[in-house]
């Protein structure tokens, strides 16, 4: 089976769950696991990839900080733009910035304000989706600058969190469900 195609069911066995992190009653998703594996990490980014391989994607857009490994892998293999999505205060340029609520207190997600031109066909990317407010911040920002957004991918989704909520009207496709 070595040889054959990366399937989300070999991801899944890879993805190691470490109870607790970072703090109790979390179950976090380690992707190390497959990161370290050269056929693994590449067949996770060609089934996040999937669809859009000739679809004339020209940006691929990650979040902080785990979104962008696939972002850019992905980017690289479509030769699209890669365009990061940053917490506050790490993007040097001038910025346009989101503010969201996590359960205790608030974030802000900041993206350059000539990362994307009006009307460009973006593909935004993250590791995991949970509540969904990460990635609807991410999706308000492209949004604000006039963007396509063709589809928003997740290896991971933790789908008793109903994250997918937070992205109404919008095309959310994971690779692995929990
Ligand atoms: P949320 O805004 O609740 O959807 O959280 C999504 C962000 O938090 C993603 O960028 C994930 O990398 C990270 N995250 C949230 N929950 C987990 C988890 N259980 N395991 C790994 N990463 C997580």
């Amino acid at each position: 089976m070595m040889n054959g195609a990366v399937t989300a069911a070999i991801l899944e066995s890879a993805i190691r769950n470490v109870p607790d992190f970072p703090k109790p009653g979390i179950q976090f998703k380690d992707i190390t696991p497959v990161l370290g594996d050269a056929r693994l990490f590449a067949g996770a980014v060609d089934l996040l990839i999937g669809p859009h391989a000739n679809s004339g994607i020209d940006a691929v857009c990650g979040i902080d900080a785990r979104g962008f490994i696939f972002a850019a892998a992905a980017a690289q293999k479509l030769g699209a733009a890669f365009i990061p999505i940053r917490k506050k205060g790490k993007l040097p340029f001038t910025t346009i910035e989101e503010s969201y609520t996590l359960e205790y207190g608030e974030a802000t997600m900041a993206i350059h304000a000539d990362a994307v031109r009006p009307g460009a066909r973006v593909l935004l990317l993250d590791d995991l989706l949970a509540t969904g407010g990460t990635a609807a911040a991410a999706t308000t920002l492209l949004t604000k600058m006039a963007a396509h957004i063709v589809e928003v991918g997740f290896l991971i989704e933790l789908g008793f969190l109903q994250g997918r909520a937070k992205l109404p009207g919008l095309p959310v496709r994971s690779i692995i469900t929990y």
